[in-house]
Parts: C-alpha cells; sequence; structure tokens
C-alpha cells in the first residue's frame, strides 16, 4: 500500500488549495479526484467568468455575509484572505479586474484561466495527482483514519483533507460523498439544502422574455402580507421562472417562506422614482402621444420584449387612443411597472443550485486550523462545511481559505 504524509480528496478549489499549500511545506501529498480533471465547477462560475473573490475592506465585515456561522470564518479569512487570492492569481500571472459591486473576475473572462493556473499550481508544487479515482470509503482505527478505499487501490497517509463540496450540480462530480463519511466517523452533518437558486413562477409567458436582462430593479418577495426579502440589482427571466443574482440571494427566504403558504415576488422595474413621480411621468407620455395608440406609448418607457407582456397584462386595448385612457387604467399600469405580481409556484432544486448550505457542522470543526475534533488526522475544507454566503465571489473565498488552512495546518 501506498503511503503519504497527506491525503486530499476532492480536486475543486478547495482540495487544490490543500494539496498545493500542504506540498509546498514539503510533504508528501496525493491528491483524489474521481474526474478525468480537477476544477470542473470552475468552469462554470460566474457563468463561465469566474468570479473569484469580492472585495474586502475589513474581515470583520465580511464574514457577516456568511449570517449565524460567519464568525467561525474569521481566522481562515485572516489566514489567508482577499489580498492573498488577489496576489495568488497576479503573481502566476492572471491579471484580475474589479467589476460593479465588488466582485473580482479575471480580465480575460475565462474561468479556463483560472482552472489552468491551478492545475499548474499542483504540479510546480510536486503534488501526487490521481485523476479518475473515486474515494469509496475510509478504513478507521484508535479514533483515526487508517487509509482510504479507492477505485484504484488503497491509499494510506499521517493526515487526509476531505474537501468533496456539496450537492450542487451533481453533474460536476459533487454527490455528498463527503457528508456519508463525516456521519460514519461521528461529525454532526447540518442538512444540507439547495442554495442561491432560481424561482420557478406561475406565470405562462417567461418562455416569451427568456434570457431577458433586468437591470437596476428592484424585487421584493411577499408572503401572508409581509415583505420576507427585498433586493436592488440584477435578474434575468428563465424559461420557466427568474433567475440572476438578486433572485439566488432571496431563494433561501423564499424557499422557507412556500413551506407555509404563498410567495409572490413583486418586480419593481422604476425603482428610481416613487409611485406618484412615476404616475405623472405615465400622465405626461399618454398626453405627448394622445393621438397615437396606447401600444406606441409604451415605446419610451418599456424594452420591446416586455411591451407585449404589458399590454396583455393591463388589458388596455392597443389601438385604443392614448387620450382615452382612463385613469383606472393607467393605475393599472402604474402597478405593473412599480410592482409587477410574480406568484412563485418553486424553488430550484440542487440540480440548478450555486451551492449547497449546510453540511459538516462548525461545531465539530477546529476552525483555527480546519481539524475535526472527532478524528485527529482528519481535515475538512470547502463548500462541504456548514458555511455558504451569497453571490459575488464568497464561496471561492471560503474554498481559498479553508482549503489554505486545512493544507497548511495539516502539513505542520
Ligand atoms: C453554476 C455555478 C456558478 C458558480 N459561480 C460562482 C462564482 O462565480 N463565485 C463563487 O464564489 N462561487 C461560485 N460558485 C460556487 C463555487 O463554485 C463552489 O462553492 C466551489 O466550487 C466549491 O469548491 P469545493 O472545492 O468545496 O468543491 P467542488 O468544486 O464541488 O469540488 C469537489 C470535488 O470533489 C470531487 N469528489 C467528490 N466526491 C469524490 C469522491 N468520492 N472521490 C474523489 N473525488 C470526489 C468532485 O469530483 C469535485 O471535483 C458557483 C457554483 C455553480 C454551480
Amino acid at each position: 500500500m501506498k503511503s503519504y504524509d497527506l491525503i486530499v480528496v476532492g480536486g475543486g478549489p478547495a482540495g487544490i488549495f490543500a494539496a498545493g499549500f500542504a506540498a509546498q511545506q514539503g510533504r508528501k501529498v496525493l491528491l483524489l479526484e474521481k474526474n478525468r480533471r480537477c476544477g470542473a465547477k470552475v468552469l462554470i462560475t460566474g457563468k463561465g467568468r469566474c468570479n473569484i473573490t469580492h472585495v474586502e475592506d475589513d474581515p470583520r465585515n465580511f464574514v457577516e455575509v456568511f449570517g449565524r456561522n460567519g464568525k467561525a470564518f474569521l481566522t481562515a479569512l485572516y489566514a489567508f484572505g482577499v489580498d492573498n487570492v488577489v496576489d495568488f492569481f497576479e503573481q502566476r500571472g492572471l491579471k484580475l479586474k474589479i467589476e460593479r459591486g465588488g466582485r473580482i473576475f479575471p480580465e480575460s473572462g475565462d474561468a479556463a484561466s483560472v482552472q489552468k493556473i491551478l492545475d499548474s499550481f499542483l504540479d510546480v508544487s510536486g503534488v501526487e495527482l490521481l485523476n479518475s479515482c473515486r474515494v469509496e470509503k475510509f478504513n478507521t482505527a484508535d479514533q483515526k483514519i487508517c487509509s482510504v478505499v479507492t477505485t484504484k487501490g488503497v491509499f494510506s497517509a499521517n493526515n487526509y483533507v476531505v474537501a468533496t463540496g456539496g450537492l450542487s450540480y451533481p453533474e460536476t462530480g459533487c454527490t455528498g460523498d463527503g457528508y456519508d463519511w463525516a456521519k460514519q466517523t461521528g461529525h454532526q452533518v447540518v442538512p444540507p439544502q439547495p442554495a442561491l437558486v432560481p424561482i420557478r413562477l406561475a406565470i405562462d409567458w417567461a418562455a416569451q422574455v427568456s434570457n431577458f436582462n433586468l437591470k437596476n430593479v428592484r424585487i421584493k418577495a411577499e408572503s401572508q402580507g409581509k415583505i420576507i426579502a427585498e433586493r436592488f440589482g440584477e435578474a434575468f427571466f428563465t424559461r420557466d421562472g427568474i433567475g440572476g443574482p438578486i433572485i439566488l440571494d432571496m431563494s433561501s427566504a423564499v424557499r422557507e417562506a412556500i413551506k407555509k403558504g404563498k410567495v409572490n415576488l413583486l418586480l419593481d422595474l422604476k425603482p428610481a422614482v416613487d409611485e406618484a413621480t412615476f404616475d405623472r411621468r405615465l400622465q405626461r407620455e399618454l398626453e405627448s402621444q394622445q393621438n397615437r395608440n396606447f401600444s406606441k406609448a409604451l415605446d419610451g418607457l418599456l424594452p420591446k420584449a416586455l411591451i407585449p407582456i404589458f399590454l396583455r397584462l393591463s388589458k388596455i386595448d392597443p389601438l385604443k387612443k392614448c387620450h382615452s385612457v382612463t385613469r383606472d387604467e393607467r393605475k393599472t399600469l402604474l402597478g405593473l411597472f412599480k410592482g409587477l405580481e410574480l406568484p412563485v409556484s418553486a424553488v430550484g432544486d440542487f440540480k440548478k443550485a450555486i451551492v449547497t448550505s449546510g453540511g459538516v457542522s462548525l461545531r465539530d470543526i477546529d476552525m483555527r486550523s480546519m481539524r475535526s475534533k472527532k478524528v485527529a488526522n482528519l481535515y475538512f475544507a470547502g463548500e462541504m462545511i456548514d458555511l455558504d454566503g451569497p453571490t459575488g465571489g464568497f464561496n471561492l473565498q471560503v474554498c481559498w481559505s479553508t482549503g489554505y488552512l486545512a493544507g497548511v495546518s495539516a502539513a505542520g
């Protein structure tokens, strides 16, 4: 049986960082990845552009977006923060750029350039990589892992890092294997849930405007008379619903609310102006085009793709002259602009989830080292731990930071 200082299971961003940084400390490291190549998920991140991380002014503010478990992430973030990530990629020749809202992307706009750097990092660091090798089982003795059983044989090491990701986008290799091993070795696993998911809508016109981008809009989610979430920014219609950053960030709240009752999204297409101001604008528009058909009056107010939808939903005869549009009809129109009702039918599942929330409980991990509190020679990193954030590069930062910390701790 071949033996190593460290075995890392899972060749995603977290596992690659753990393996590479441990090898840089002079350790003999084996990385086991069940796909033919590492980093399959990296290629689809940020719509193929990879939002590597997020501008950070103060780590204490940065961790707040992770909710109840954010504070526990501070040590890993101090160990390998946003600046370290930026240096890591820039020193290896990848130019980065900051986009709206503090999102950091490769200037090339190509996630493959990130994957290439990760591949070469493993190579240069001297990590032994075994692709197409699925880990099936961990053997334990005396509260320690003593070996891993894989499709390519049995391997042993002094220490082990598990970084097998969550359950989202299973076609990238994430089938939750790590959760089973964690449970078998006595760890609590907070039930995994799909997070950052598109929302399906009970409307029959979504496909008509599929992929249409809604920029600078405000969307509120309303349930039982209460606003349960609200975001400003970008969204887009999909074939059967709505997606995009602000929708993904509201999806967990919507998922919870829909278990208890009906949820409506209210889309405000003109969030910069209040209702009274926009009503005056509508009046002016109708007056200035009084002898034209109503359908023409919408040209200056709405993107082309949405005009047929508004005509249908407003129930105003498109051939009616603008001067004969009634006050009530104008109020209906105003309601569509300022609060277009989008009834929710369902929230997407793991197949379309950007991340998995839940995972190995942070109570069972020493977050100063990423070492298990249950098994002395076992470490966890990346999406499989109970830590997930909103869109914007936060989730990859978890992988870089916890992967680094797990690797150097396990090598120490
Ligand atoms: C469509 C999409 C877009 C995203 N965009 C962004 C973005 O722009 N910015 C951002 O911050 N985050 C983004 N994310 C989230 C981010 O990609 C993940 O959080 C991150 O990839 C998790 O990294 P990881 O190393 O923990 O796990 P993964 O990347 O999931 O890697 C785990 C690896 O373990 C391997 N594995 C699993 N089981 C076994 C086994 N039994 N034996 C051997 N190997 C195994 C898998 O094949 C996989 O390669 C996106 C996610 C998706 C799905």
